[in-house]
């Protein structure tokens, strides 16, 4: 399969679509990072326990996250590129079996994009003279090295991001003044999540304003919903 992409070739012309691999596990790892570790220490610290006890489970919290996430990453991961593989094997032997077939069908999909049907034809011939596996994996499964998954790297990178993100609350707890825990833990938070967005939409070139306010939203109302749970369950063990 050929290796040259769109964006090699025309560099002046940004597309920002290369980057959505790593990107998603990256602020998936984040925003994952910081509500859940916020949000447990707004229920700790809810429920009236000692600065220790909030930071010990800010700390548990924290580590159990970052390996759940990257087992998680790892196995979403390469249970998809298994199944890319086994497409592109099955495209493979469908090539080596009938390729008159598999020229149809290929001409067929060129045709949905609407070519007429010799144009199609033609297209089709020339791609699969120049590299017939690689146009039915690009054209018709849909797969492209760009969205080509890599299980470690996106373990990698999300449980990265999970601990960088999710240690952000934690300072706050620990820096904050004795009984200030949960302002604090939701100043840092909601700072933390909108620089978040907006990295987040820059990195993938779509507008902030939207993507920081969303971020911002869900996760106040997640830290609340925690905090009354733990409130709860404070007076109710307490
Ligand atoms: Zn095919």
């Amino acid at each position: 399969m050929s290796r040259h992409s769109f964006a090699d070739a025309h560099p002046d012309d940004p597309h920002f679509v290369s980057r959505s691999g790593w990107l998603r596990a990256a602020v998936l790892g984040a925003n994952d990072g910081i509500l859940s570790v916020a949000s447990l220490l707004a229920g700790i610290a809810a429920s009236g326990a000692d600065r220790h006890a909030v930071l010990l489970a800010g700390i548990a919290g924290l580590s159990a996250g970052a390996l759940s996430m990257a087992a998680g990453e790892y196995v979403s991961v390469s249970s998809q590129s298994d199944t890319e593989r086994a497409d592109i094997a099955r495209e493979k032997q469908a090539l080596h079996e009938d390729p008159e077939g598999e020229l149809r069908e290929l001409a067929e999909v060129y045709q949905e994009r609407g070519l007429s049907p010799e144009t199609a034809l033609l297209v089709a011939r020339e791609m699969s003279a120049h590299d017939a596996l690689g146009a039915h994996v690009r054209d018709e499964l849909g797969l492209s090295e760009v969205h080509a998954a890599n299980p470690l790297q996106a373990a990698f990178t999300s449980a990265l991001t999970f601990t960088t993100a999710g240690a952000l609350p934690l300072l706050g707890a620990w820096l904050a003044p004795a009984g200030q825990i949960l302002p604090v833990v939701l100043v840092a938070t909601v700072l933390a999540l909108a620089v978040l967005g907006a990295v987040g939409a820059r990195t993938g070139g779509a507008p902030a304003g939207r993507a920081m306010l969303r971020v911002v939203f869900w996760g106040v109302i997640a830290m609340a919903v925690t905090a009354a749970i733990g409130k709860l369950f404070g007076v109710a063990v307490g």
